[in-house]
C-alpha cells in the first residue's frame, strides 16, 4: 500500500515557482533519500509534506487520505531539523516529552514514551541534563527521540547530519540506518551528501531545480543514471 503519495504537487513563492509538478509513490516502510544542490527544493517538498507550508496545487495523501488542508498534528509525521531546535532550560526528558504534554497525552504514557525512545537512542543516563551538556550527537539523538515518542507513520528528516563532523555523521549514519530497521516504519530524508544517500536509501529521488530528475534504487541510479546531470550527483563514471 501506498504510505504517501504526491501527485503533480507544485509550490509558488509570490510569482516563482520553485516546486514544478512532483509525483511521488512512498510505499509503508521504504527509506526515501531526496538528493539535489542547494536550492531545488528539498526542504520545501519536505515542510509542504509536513504541512508547515501550504501546497500551491497538486495533491498530497498519507494512507490514501488526502492531506493538503489536515493540520500538521494530525497527519501522523515528525520532522528532526538540521538545527537541532532543543529547548535549552529543559532537560533532555522535558524536551522529549513536551509535544506529547502539549497534545494532552496522560503524564504516564509520555513516561512510558520517553524510556521507551532513550532505550532505542541509549539516552537513558542522560535523561536529566540540559542540552548545553551534551555533545552535538546526543543533542541529535535527543531530537530524534522527540520525534520517536510520537510514533509517527512517518519521519522526516532535512540534513539531520550536516552540523556533525565527520565521525560522528558516519557513526549517526550506522545509528538511523538501525533505527529505520528497528522500528520498521517510513522514513523521508534530505541530504546533500552522496554517500549518504547511496548508503541508506531503498529508494533515491534526484532532484534539480523544483523537478524530479530520476528515482531508482542506488545501485540503478549508479548503473543506469538518465543523464549527465545525475550522473555527476551520484558519482557514477557515465
Ligand atoms: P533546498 O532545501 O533544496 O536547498 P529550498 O526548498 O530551501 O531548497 O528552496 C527552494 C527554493 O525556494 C529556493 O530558490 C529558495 O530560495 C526558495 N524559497 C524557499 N523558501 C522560501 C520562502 N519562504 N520564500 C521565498 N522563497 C523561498
Ligand atoms: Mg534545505
Amino acid at each position: 500500500m501506498s504510505n504517501l503519495q504526491l501527485s503533480q504537487v507544485r509550490k509558488s513563492y509570490g510569482g516563482l515557482e520553485v516546486i514544478k509538478g512532483v509525483d511521488l509513490d512512498i510505499k509503508s516502510g521504504e527509506f526515501v533519500v531526496f538528493v539535489g544542490p542547494s536550492g531545488c527544493g528539498k526542504s520545501t517538498l519536505l515542510r509542504m509534506i509536513a504541512g508547515l507550508e501550504e501546497i500551491t496545487s497538486g495533491e498530497l495523501s498519507i494512507d490514501e487520505v488526502r492531506m493538503n488542508d489536515v493540520d500538521p498534528s494530525k497527519r501522523g509525521i515528525a520532522m528532526v531539523f538540521q538545527s537541532y531546535a532543543l529547548y535549552p532550560h529543559m532537560t533532555v526528558r522535558e524536551n522529549m516529552g513536551f509535544a506529547l504534554r502539549f497534545a494532552g497525552v496522560p503524564k504516564a504514557e509520555i513516561e512510558k514514551r520517553v524510556n521507551e525512545a532513550a532505550d532505542i537512542l541509549e539516552l537513558g543516563t542522560l535523561l536529566d541534563r540540559k542540552p548545553k551538556q551534551l555533545s552535538g550527537g546526543q543533542r541529535q539523538r535527543v531530537a530524534i527521540g522527540r520525534a520517536i515518542v510520537r510514533h509517527p507513520k512517518i519521519f522526516l528528516f532535512d540534513e539531520p547530519l550536516s552540523n556533525l563532523d565527520a565521525e560522528l555523521r558516519v557513526h549517526m549514519r550506522i545509528e538511523i540506518a538501525r533505527l529505520h530497521k528497528q522500528l520498521a516504519t517510513t522514513i523521508v530524508y534530505v541530504t546533500h551528501d552522496q554517500v549518504e544517500a547511496m548508503t541508506l536509501a531503498d529508494k533515491i529521488v534526484v532532484m534539480r531545480g523544483g523537478v524530479v530528475e530520476q528515482i531508482g534504487s542506488p545501485l540503478n541510479l549508479y548503473d543506469d543514471p538518465a543523464n549527465l546531470f545525475v550522473a555527476g550527483f551520484i558519482g557514477s563514471p557515465k
